[in-house]
């Protein structure tokens, strides 16, 4: 790690719909690490048609979380990867307290002592509003806001000119599930991280500029 780039080695974690992806994709892009986001993986999975992107696919459009086990050896491939010695951002894993143990016994194998865990914070309500919102290139992932981008379904992608869709978890019945899950399971969570110190807080309500710069600010003072 250059220590003139601060950590590189994160965690972002917090709600879904908070900006973790815009969020990550920002700062991976500039760090030059990967973006490992196990939601991605899973939907890429069950976009092949593999048997465990058809299993995920039930368990994701359900708003339920896919076993650990699975889970687990996901983030470990991708953790030791060459692509990641020089750092990782991960978004969306961990979501249950048996993820965080496994990881952090990862992070032990592969030598990993300076890491951050990256917690984004906003009420409720605009978590919903920015969930319902959502729009994703279906060529490149990028996320857009459909009222602050001012975009439709039927706008093409201002970045690259691909198709805007909505995530089928992202219809309302499912987004109420999901943000029971992150409730009951995914958010005790963040009580293993600071009992290790690792937990930075970001308020993840401000716009997109400032949020991405908070979080660089905040990597930089912190070492
Ligand atoms: P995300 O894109 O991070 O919101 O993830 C979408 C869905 O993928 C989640 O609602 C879960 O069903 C599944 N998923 C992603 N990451 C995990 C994880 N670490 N553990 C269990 N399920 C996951």
């Amino acid at each position: 790690m250059n220590a003139a780039e601060g950590i590189t080695s994160l965690i972002f974690f917090g709600p879904p719909g908070v900006g973790k992806g815009t969020q990550a994709k920002l700062l991976a892009g500039e760090l030059g690490v990967p973006h490992i986001s196990t939601g991605d993986m899973l939907r890429a999975a069950a976009a092949r048609g593999s048997e465990l992107g058809k299993k995920a696919k039930q368990i994701m459009d359900s708003g339920h979380l896919v076993p650990d086990d699975v889970m687990v050896g996901i983030v470990r491939e991708a953790l030791a990867s060459p692509e990641a010695r020089r750092g990782f951002i991960l978004d969306g894993y961990p979501r249950t307290l048996p993820q965080a143990k496994a990881l952090v016994a990862m992070f032990d194998e592969l030598d990993i002592s300076l890491y951050r865990v990256v917690q984004f914070e906003v009420d409720d309500e605009e978590l919903v509003r920015r969930l319902s919102n959502r729009l994703v290139c279906a060529k490149d992932g990028t996320i857009f806001n459909a009222q602050t981008d001012e975009l439709t379904l039927r706008s093409p992608c201002p970045d690259c000119g691909g198709n805007l869709i909505q995530r089928d978890d992202d219809r309302e019945a499912t987004v109420r599930e999901r943000l029971k899950v992150y409730k009951q399971t995914t958010e005790p969570v963040i009580h293993f991280f600071e009992q290790l110190g690792v937990v930075v807080s970001v308020d993840a309500g401000e716009s997109v500029d400032m949020v991405s710069r908070e979080i660089r600010l905040m990597l930089r003072e912190d070492l």
